[in-house]
C-alpha cells in the first residue's frame, strides 16, 4: 500500500507546487474563507495550508488519508454532475507517503482540534490539539524517503516560482476567499476577499487590468466572463493565460485556438493574448475525469464552445469595455 501510494505520488505530486494545488483545493471544497500557506525553501522543507473550513471529524482523519477514500462523490454518477474541485480521494494519501505530514482538524461542534502524524508506514491515533477552527495541514521534507525523486526538484526559487503560480491560479478563481503566500517567514502576497475585477488586478497587476476588455456573455447553455488583454499590453503572455471551467483551471488547445483566432479576425494580429477567462457550463457538459493533474477536460460539444468563445472574445474587441 505505501509502496503503491508513492508511486500514485509520482504523478499527483511532481513537485512541490503540485502538492500545493491538490491542498489548496481541498480548502476551497471545505468551503475556507480564509487560506494561509508558509512555505520554506520553495516547498521542499515545508508547505503548511491553514484553512477555516468544515474541518474533519475525529473518526474521519486516518480516513481523509486512505486512497480512493473521498467524501465528495459515492456514484459513478455523481462524477457527471460535480462540483467540488476533487473527487478521486488520491492527493492526501499520495503526498502522506512521500513526506512527515501532519494534519490538524477541528470541527465547529467539536470542544477542541484532533491530530494525527503520519510518516511513512505509520499513521498516529488522533491526539488531542489546539485550533480554533478548520484544517491545518504541514507538509515536510517532500521526497524526503525517496532521494531518487528529489534530485528531480529544480532551485528553490523554480519551486517557489512554480508554487507561486498554483498559488495564483486558485487566488484569481476564487476572488472571495482571503489568501495569504508566505515564503521564508516573509509575506508574498495578501489578497482581500474582492470581486473578480479587484482579484485580477492585485494578481496581475493594474497595467494588465487597465490594458484589457471585460467580456460577459451568456447563452442558454454557458455563460463566459473576464478580461482580454488589448494589444497595448505588450507584456509576454504566455503566462498570463489563464482559463476557468466552472472555477477550474484548464489549459486547452481548442480555448487557446479560439481566442488566437479572434485576436486575429478583429485586431489582424497574430499573437497569444493574455486572458483571465471564466466559463460557466454545465457539469454535464464537460467531463473533468480525463488526467489527475486535471488541467485538461473534455466537452461534449466542442465545436459549440469553440463559437461561443470566438465570438464572445470577438465582440469583446471590436467594442473595448472596461
Ligand atoms: P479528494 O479531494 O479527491 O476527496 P483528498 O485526498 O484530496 O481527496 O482528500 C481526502 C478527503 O479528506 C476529502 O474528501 C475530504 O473529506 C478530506 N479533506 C481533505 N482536506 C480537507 C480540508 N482542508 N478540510 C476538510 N476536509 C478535508
Ligand atoms: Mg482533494
Amino acid at each position: 500500500e505505501l509502496l503503491i501510494n508513492q508511486i500514485a505520488a509520482g504523478e499527483v505530486v511532481e513537485r512541490p507546487a503540485s502538492a500545493l494545488k491538490e491542498i489548496l483545493e481541498n480548502s476551497i471544497d471545505a468551503g475556507a474563507r480564509k487560506i494561509n500557506v508558509q512555505l520554506q525553501q520553495g516547498g521542499v522543507k515545508q508547505i503548511r495550508v491553514a484553512d477555516d473550513g468544515i474541518g474533519i471529524a475525529k473518526d474521519e482523519l486516518q480516513l481523509a488519508l486512505t486512497r480512493h477514500s473521498t467524501s465528495k462523490i459515492s456514484t459513478l454518477e455523481d462524477l457527471y454532475q460535480i462540483t467540488s474541485l476533487g473527487f478521486r480521494g488520491e492527493a492526501l494519501a499520495s503526498i502522506a507517503a512521500v513526506s512527515r505530514l501532519t494534519l490538524t482538524s477541528r470541527q465547529a461542534e467539536q470542544g477542541h482540534a484532533w491530530q494525527i502524524l503520519v510518516e511513512g508506514k505509520s499513521i498516529s491515533q488522533p491526539t488531542p490539539s489546539s485550533l480554533t477552527q478548520g484544517t491545518t495541514l504541514d507538509i515536510n521534507d517532500l521526497y524526503f524517503n525517496i532521494p531518487a525523486r528529489r534530485k528531480f526538484l529544480k532551485s528553490e526559487a523554480t519551486e517557489f516560482a512554480h508554487c507561486d503560480e498554483a498559488f495564483k491560479r486558485i487566488a484569481l478563481s476564487q476572488s472571495g476567499i482571503e489568501f495569504v503566500l508566505q515564503h521564508n517567514g516573509k509575506v508574498r502576497r495578501h489578497l482581500r476577499a474582492a470581486n473578480s475585477a479587484q482579484r485580477i488586478a492585485s494578481v496581475l497587476g493594474e497595467e494588465f487590468q487597465q490594458a484589457a476588455t471585460w467580456t460577459d456573455e451568456q447563452s442558454a447553455e454557458m455563460r463566459l466572463h473576464g478580461m482580454v488583454a488589448l494589444p497595448a499590453y505588450a507584456r509576454s503572455s504566455r503566462d498570463r493565460q489563464y482559463f476557468f471551467v466552472n472555477n477550474r483551471f484548464v489549459n486547452d488547445k481548442l480555448i487557446s485556438h479560439a481566442l488566437r483566432e479572434a485576436y486575429r479576425d478583429i485586431l489582424h494580429l497574430d499573437r497569444h493574448p493574455a486572458f483571465v477567462l471564466f466559463l460557466d457550463i454545465n457539469p454535464e457538459s464537460v467531463d473533468v475525469n480525463v488526467h489527475p493533474t486535471k488541467t485538461e477536460v473534455r466537452f461534449r460539444e466542442p465545436r459549440a464552445l469553440h463559437q461561443f468563445i470566438f465570438h464572445a472574445i470577438n465582440k469583446a474587441l471590436a467594442s473595448p469595455h472596461r
